[in-house]
């Protein structure tokens, strides 16, 4: 009998955690460690893309998203104060079926993953921080991974160590320490609301320095994000009251989906992304995935769904083939060679609409854009989407 690979997870967010799945449905024995003392209850909401929904469905998981969460088209993009800007038709097959989102809050997603993983046979344990690892080397010896849980140090060897530890990844630190992650320029407020009245779509709106958005995440739930140019750390006395203040010349819908958000809802974080993103995501017998191989900017909504196409792909690329009797460092070559140009792409993509949509400064910027976008046709402009959004689980 040919003996059970092994894989040790550093990170149980969403990357680690759909690579827990995939490494399990392959046979392995998957376990992953988490450093916070429990799976709680972080986050807000995600839009979650046909590709995203794509990797969802190759986890065997798609029906339970979809079932806790919302799905919608994408309606378009206004101006501050709620003009459209550009409106994707609400009917037709092209535009509406690469642009559908599936709006889901973080810890529902988070929870079937965990769930579906946990069905696989996958291992979670959270409390266990991993300090450091030994890449080991694909055509012999194994990696090691070093942790710390409250009960003290330990050591483990695994046939493959996924890094999904986050933009702030303690094994990219170690094993690529010139890849830093950098402050984006702008923080963001975000809130899941009780709200009935919204109509559930995404929109995006876009003032000087300023991106509000807002999506429909359950039948009693919208999400709202509010992300604006601001100095790195500079947090104000009053979250809720600052962001009042900063929509108050906004949409009266807009300011009412804020008016409508308490303090305990609201949630501030500084935006970070690796620019340039890791320069290779396999070292030895080393993984990179999710965010601590490619944080990207928010702003194209791809970090969760791309955290889960990764996940998919260590199943499918590394764990499915190397089952197969298949050469490990042929495998993760094969990773590398597929993961990074896609999300390297994905990552520029996501600064390019930064910069031509929420960074524009104010003056004539504005208008000028604007006039630019309402010129250009909702259909060619969202085939660009398709790219994305049209990505199939490798075979
Ligand atoms: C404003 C905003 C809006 C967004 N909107 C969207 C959206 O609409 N759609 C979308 O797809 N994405 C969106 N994203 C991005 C998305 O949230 C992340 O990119 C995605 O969740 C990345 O997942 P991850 O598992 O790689 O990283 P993380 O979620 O950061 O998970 C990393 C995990 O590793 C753990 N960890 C860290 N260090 C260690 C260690 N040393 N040992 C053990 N565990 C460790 C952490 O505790 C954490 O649980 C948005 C992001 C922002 C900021």
């Amino acid at each position: 009998m040919t003996r059970q690979q092994t894989a040790v997870v550093a990170g149980g967010g969403i990357a680690g955690v759909a690579a827990a799945i995939a490494l399990a449905q392959a046979g392995w024995r998957a376990t992953v460690l988490e450093r916070a003392p429990a799976f709680g209850e972080v986050g807000a909401g995600l839009g979650l893309t046909g590709n995203g929904m794509a990797a969802l469905r190759a986890l065997l998981v798609e029906e339970e998203v979809r079932a806790a969460g919302h799905l919608a088209p994408h309606a378009g993009y206004q101006d501050r104060s709620g003009r459209w800007l550009l409106r994707i038709p609400a009917a037709g097959s092209g535009p509406r079926s690469i642009t559908t989102i599936c709006g889901i809050h973080r810890q529902r997603l988070h929870a079937t993953l965990r769930q579906a993983a946990a069905a696989a046979g996958a291992q979670l344990v959270t409390g266990a921080e991993v300090t450091s690892v030994r890449p080991g080397d694909p055509g012999g010896e194994p990696a090691a991974v070093m942790w710390q849980t409250s009960a003290g140090e330990h050591t483990g060897e695994a046939d493959l160590v996924v890094a999904a530890d986050g933009v702030r990844s303690t094994v990219r630190t170690q094993l690529f320490p010139d890849a830093r992650p950098r402050y984006t320029g702008s923080t963001s407020w975000r809130a899941v609301i009780t709200d009935t009245a919204f109509e559930g779509r995404l929109i995006e709106v876009w003032g000087a320095g300023t991106e509000f958005g807002a999506l429909r995440v359950s039948d009693s739930e919208v999400y709202w994000y509010g992300e604006f140019v601001h100095p790195g750390g500079a947090t104000f006395a009053d979250e809720l009251t600052a962001a009042q203040a900063h929509f108050a010349g906004w949409a009266s819908w807009i300011r009412a989906m804020v008016a409508a958000t308490s303090a305990s809802q609201l949630m501030r974080h500084d935006v970070y992304e690796l620019p340039g993103g890791c320069p290779r995501y396999v070292h030895g017998r080393v993984v990179m995935i999710g965010d601590a191989a490619h944080a990207m900017l928010p702003t194209i909504g791809q970090g969760a769904a791309t955290a889960l196409e990764d996940g998919v792909c260590v199943g499918r690329m590394i764990a499915a083939p190397v089952s197969a009797g298949g050469d490990l460092a042929d495998a993760l070559a094969a990773f590398d060679q597929a993961r990074r140009p896609r999300c390297r792409q994905l990552a520029r993509q996501a600064t390019m609409i930064a910069r031509f949509g929420f960074e524009l400064g104010d003056g004539w910027r504005q208008p000028v854009r604007n006039t630019l976008l309402r010129l250009i046709p909702a259909g060619p402009a969202f085939k660009a989407g398709t790219r994305i959004v049209g990505w199939t689980p490798p075979a």
